[in-house]
């Protein structure tokens, strides 16, 4: 029994090199080295996974993202996907989490038939972990997060889902929303012949036009969270190390430094 499987997947600065537009306060992305986002390739692993175990299955990578997110999905092709759309757009440009989840999920309904989705728990730029879940609230799907198992029988699946102090077992029913932590399970590499067959895919790219969305539902203007101002928070100084010769000693030189900065009466 082979599932259409759909990965939501985002293309990353490389987070050692993140700059913002101090005019629009949203991130540079050009010429910015860009990485998948690493809880995507655990969601796409996933879903090789079960074609590995089912072969007619079939995988779809959708990516919104300006028209460099395009190496994203050669990247996913070359991992074992089979297909991947580029949902691009200026009208998209500085969308929020609500209106990103409004333009993927007009992806997903254009993509038809589905009984899967994968997204990652989070991105390493936005940090919210919000879009899986309000993909999910858009497709009216049952959805669980912080996937770190997964198991499949018949249409019923069982996930264990990682919470602060433990675990849960939760089964539910295909079609759903699953998003993906690291522990779900270790991304395979690209293969040779795999880069060999996505430079030749065609990857079909999808506007507001094509996904028949309504622009008010999209982009910078129509997004209900606006970042005011993003920045890089000021380097810590430098701590100080107390070395005397007993703990003593050191002990009453830190609390007469905390002392003198009020940290402590
Ligand atoms: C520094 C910074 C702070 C931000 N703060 C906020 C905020 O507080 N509220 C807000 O609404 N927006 C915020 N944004 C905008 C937000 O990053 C975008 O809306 C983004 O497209 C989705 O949010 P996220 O990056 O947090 O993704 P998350 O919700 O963390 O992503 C979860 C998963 O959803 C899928 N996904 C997310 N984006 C895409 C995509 N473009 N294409 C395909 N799959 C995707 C991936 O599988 C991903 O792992 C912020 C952006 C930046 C750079």
């Amino acid at each position: 029994m082979g599932l259409n499987i759909i990965v939501c997947a985002k293309q990353v600065p490389d987070t050692t090199e993140v700059k913002t537009d101090p005019v629009k306060n949203t991130l540079i992305r050009d010429g910015v080295p860009s990485i998948l986002n690493p809880d995507d390739a655990n969601a796409l692993e996933e879903a090789l996974r079960i074609k590995d175990e089912h072969p007619d299955s079939h995988i779809t990578v959708v990516t919104m993202g300006p028209p460099q997110a395009r190496h994203l999905l050669l990247e996913c092709l070359a991992m074992g996907a089979d297909q991947g759309v580029l949902v691009s757009d200026r009208a998209l440009g500085g969308s929020d989490t609500w209106a990103t989840s409004n333009a993927l999920a007009a992806a997903v309904n254009k993509l038809g038939e589905y009984d899967l989705i994968f997204t990652g728990r989070q991105a390493i730029d936005g940090d919210t972990a919000q879009v899986g879940p309000q993909l999910a609230e858009r497709l009216g799907l049952p959805q669980v997060t912080y996937v770190t198992e997964f198991k499949l029988e018949g249409r019923e699946v069982t996930v264990k889902r990682a919470l602060e102090d433990g675990y849960e077992l939760i089964k539910l029913q295909l079609p759903c929303v699953l998003t993906a932590i690291k522990e779900l399970n270790n991304p395979r590499h690209m293969t040779i012949p795999g880069i060999y067959d996505a430079v030749r895919s065609d990857i079909p790219v999808w506007g507001v036009e094509e996904l028949k969305i309504d622009p008010d539902k999209v982009g910078l203007e129509a997004s209900p969270t606006n970042i005011f101002r993003s920045f890089m928070p000021a380097p810590k100084s430098k701590g100080i190390i107390l070395e005397y010769d007993t703990a003593e000693e050191a002990a009453r030189i830190l609390v007469e430094k905390l002392n003198d900065r009020n940290v402590i009466a």
